[in-house]
Parts: C-alpha cells; structure tokens; sequence
C-alpha cells in the first residue's frame, strides 16, 4: 500500500476534529479490538503519545477473515478518512479505506491484559515500553533531558563531556566497577604478589566513573560555567528503591559561585525542570496521577510554587533529635542521616522540600570547602519528598594547603592533576549532582527508581 502522508497519532489528535475529511496514513500496535458483525474498533498506538487512535473498520469493506490477524500487539498501516468522532474521549477517528499487517502477535502476547502489575512488567522489561504506563515514564523521562540540556544552554553553560572510563580511583563517591582485559583466571603479578597492572589494557587500574565533578572543575575553571550528563555506575550493594548500579548524573560546576548561589542555581534549576514537564507531559502526568498516584500533579505544583527551606545540618540534627520520634536508626550530631531522617524533616517536620547545608567535614567529600569552625564543611544537599536526596552538592575547597592537608588526612594519592586547579589561578567555586533517574522518580510519582529507567542494572541484575 502507498503511504500517502504518514502521520503520528499525537499530530492526528492535536490536529482534532478541525482536520475531519483529510486522508492519513497511521502505523502502529493494536492495543485493543472490539465490535460486532457491522463495524470493528481498533484502538491504534504508536508512541507518540498516551492516547489511542480509534481506527473504523466497517465490516461491508473489510472481510472477517482481513481483521483476523489484527489482535492485541500485532503491528499495522491503515490509510483512511479523518471524520469527526461520535464517540465520547476523541475528537478525531480513522474511517479505514485500506490496511496492512506489518506483523501479528500470537496469543502469548505477554500484554494481552490491562492493569499487569509493576513487577510483572520487571520481568518482560524488554517489552515494558509498549504498556501505558512505561509509555507515559519515557515520555516524560525524555522531557526532562531536554529541559537540563535547555536550561543550561539558555543560562550560558556549556556541556562538558567527563570520562566514562577514569583512571582516578578517589572520587570517594562511592565502590567502582573495575575496567580491564587481564585474564582473571590468570592474573599476572609483580614480585610482590600485586597484581601487575602495568599488563593491563590502559597500562594501570582504570575503572567505571562514580562522578563527573573533578573532571568537570578543570571545565569550569577554564570555561566558567559547565555541565555534564551522563551514566555514572556505583558497585555498591545498595537494593533500595532509590538506587541504580548505572545511573544518569547532572553535574554542573560554576566558578566564582559561592554556596548561596548554589543553592540558587538548584532550586531554580529543579523547579524549572517540573515545570517543564507539567507544561509538556500533561497528559502522560495525568495518567500517573489517575492510575497510581492521586496527589502526584498537586505534589508537582506544590514544590515549584514554594521557596525551599534552607537549614544547617547542626539545626536539623537538633529537630529530629527534640522530635520524640522513633528512629530505626539512632540521631546525633555527625551522623550520615539515613532516608527515614531526611524525609522526616520534608514530610512531617516542614512539609516543604529542604536544603541541608553544612554537614560534618567527616561525612562528606574531602574537596568540601571547610567553615570557619573547623568542624563542618560547605555542603549542601536537596531532600525531596518521598525521595529523600535529590540533589548534593558543595563549594568546593579553593585554598591549596587546606585542600592538600585534606588529601594527606586521608592518604589520597595521584591528585597532582587535581591540585593544579587550586595552585594555577584557583577560584572560588561549587557545583552539584543530580541523579536524573531520582528526578524521573520524583515527577512521574512511580515507587521505585527500577521503573524509570529502561533496562535498570542493580545487584544481581543485568539482562539485555
Ligand atoms: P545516597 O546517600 O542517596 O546513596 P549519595 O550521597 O551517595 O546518595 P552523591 O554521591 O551525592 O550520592 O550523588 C549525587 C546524586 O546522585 C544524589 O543526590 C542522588 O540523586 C544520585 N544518586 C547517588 N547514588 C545513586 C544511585 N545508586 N542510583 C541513583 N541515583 C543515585
Ligand atoms: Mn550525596
């Protein structure tokens, strides 16, 4: 069949019934069909968007036996007529003239059903992006990299691309996935009984990033105002519903930005990205609401339109200490708060999302610019409500001495490359990281980060 003028569904129902009489050709999956022996309906998506395009089928042109092979999942060309829809949820719908079966889809369709439930789809994760509800996940999903992208771009910044594979093995964010073709049955070693890496591929240990930022500073002190985003990979044995093993990270860096403007840049930041996908992904976003979380639009609205509260850590510790509240784990001063503490002090304590700032120099990164006090550093991490971390990030540590007396404390080695930014024209500095997946998280209301992304990596699973 001649395709005449393709179009997607979205263009078809945006165009709606002001377009009745224009002949279209639509290709897509047959979500539903139902009927009776004088008419068929087929419900048509192509991904474009969440909403199905009725396509007519009128039993005195088409035989029984032609709609046979049209079933749940089965992949089709229908030319047709655009007419004005009688029925109640369209504007437009297709009367076919002619249809193409590109491909069946026999009985054991895995998504034959409606309403599967969020762990089933787990298991056909390779098919997932063909239900509703995963359709609606990377809509928005996609929405918001082009927003990060456009909001830096329109701010000056520049997309800074960090290495995937790093040679610097103190990033101190966390356990590294090792990169090598050593033969692991048979590791050569040096005459110690280390194992030889001078033999490997890169001629030294080299292993997956945990961050772009200390790459990303030498950007910013060169460019001023960078950006990157790309997968980070974390080794940790974290099975929480807010961890990945492959994760996509924002990490943009400022120089000459102090902690207030940090905070600045990421509050506005985050609000703009929410915004962006509730003015763009209405109705992917309503469909999460209506399907899985009633408060999701209300909950979106609510955090552009409030200032977030911005407290020391010192002050917050203090809260969840005099709260009276029992804790799974215990409260004080120098703890690394846990997520039940963090989301304590969001959703019951101030019902607002928080920026925590100056946390205990022991808990945080050795490159965190210290305070005054001696005690606690320039930290400042963003809770969000039902995610806890969203955001953390610092004013970087710019003295020379501070930052080497740092790096001796905790007997790190090969920052020479690192260093040349504080002795070489160092500035005053900060930049943050977001998880990008925790964002998805946070704006399509689903439960566990394992659903927003397509093919997740966590303990124990890897498939495709
Ligand atoms: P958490 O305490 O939640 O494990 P973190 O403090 O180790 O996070 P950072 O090193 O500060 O995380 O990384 C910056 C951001 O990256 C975090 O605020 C969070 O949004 C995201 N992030 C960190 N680890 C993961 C992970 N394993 N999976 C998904 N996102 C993550
Ligand atoms: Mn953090």
């Amino acid at each position: 069949m001649q395709d005449i003028r393709r179009k997607t569904v979205a263009a078809i129902l945006a165009g709606g019934a002001a377009s009745a009489g224009e002949i279209v050709d639509v290709k897509g999956w047959v979500r539903t069909r139902r009927g009776n022996k004088n008419v068929q309906f087929v419900a048509l998506n192509d991904g474009s968007t969440i909403n199905n395009l009725q396509i007519v089928f009128d039993l005195s042109k088409f035989s029984d036996d032609s709609l046979k092979p049209i079933t749940t999942g089965s992949s089709i060309h229908v030319q047709g007529r655009l007419v004005a829809s009688q029925g109640a949820g369209q504007s437009v719908e297709v009367q076919a003239d002619e249809l193409e079966v590109y491909g069946t889809a026999p009985v054991d369709y895995p998504l034959q059903k409606k309403g599967h439930t969020l762990e089933f789809l787990r298991e056909k994760a390779h098919l997932r992006p063909r239900t509703n509800t995963f359709g609606a996940v990377l809509r928005i999903r996609h929405a918001l990299a082009y927003a990060i992208h456009k909001f830096f771009n329109d701010k000056g910044f520049f997309y800074f691309h960090t290495p995937l594979i790093t040679a610097s093995d103190c990033e101190g964010a966390g356990a590294q996935f090792q990169v090598t073709t050593l033969p692991l049955n048979g590791l050569p070693k040096d005459e110690a009984g280390n194992i030889d890496y001078s033999q490997d591929f890169f001629g030294k240990l080299a292993s997956l990033t945990v961050s772009g930022q200390l790459e990303g500073e030498l950007g910013a002190t060169a460019l001023g105002l960078i950006y990157t985003f790309g997968p980070t990979f974390r080794a940790e044995n974290s099975n929480t519903p807010r961890h990945l093993s492959e994760f996509w990270m924002v990490e943009p860096e400022m120089a000459f930005y102090e902690i207030a403007d940090n905070m600045d840049l990421a509050e506005e930041f985050i609000k703009y990205c929410i915004n962006y996908a509730l003015e763009h992904c209405e109705d992917d976003i309503r469909f999460l609401n209506d399907h899985f979380d009633k408060e999701l639009v209300d909950r979106l609205k609510f955090v552009v339109e409030n200032d977030f509260v911005r407290l020391p850590y010192t002050e917050g510790v203090k809260i969840l200490e005099e709260s009276g509240k029992k804790f799974e784990f215990p409260v004080y001063w120098g703890v690394d708060l846990a997520s039940e503490h963090e989301r304590f002090l969001v959703e019951e304590h101030f019902k607002k999302p928080v920026i925590l700032t100056d946390y205990p120099k022991e808990i945080k990164a050795f490159y965190m610019k210290l305070n005054d006090d001696g005690k606690t550093v320039r930290a400042m991490d963003v809770l969000f409500p039902k995610i806890g971390e969203i955001i953390g990030g610092s004013q970087r540590e710019e003295n020379y001495d501070k930052l080497q007396k740092r790096i001796e404390e905790l007997g790190l080695t090969g920052m020479d490359w690192y260093m040349d930014t504080r002795k070489y024209g160092t500035v005053p500095h900060s930049g943050f990281g977001l998880g990008f997946e925790r964002l998805v998280l946070f704006v399509t209301g689903m439960q566990n980060i394992r659903d927003v992304i397509p093919f997740p990596r966590y303990p124990k699973a890897c498939e495709y």
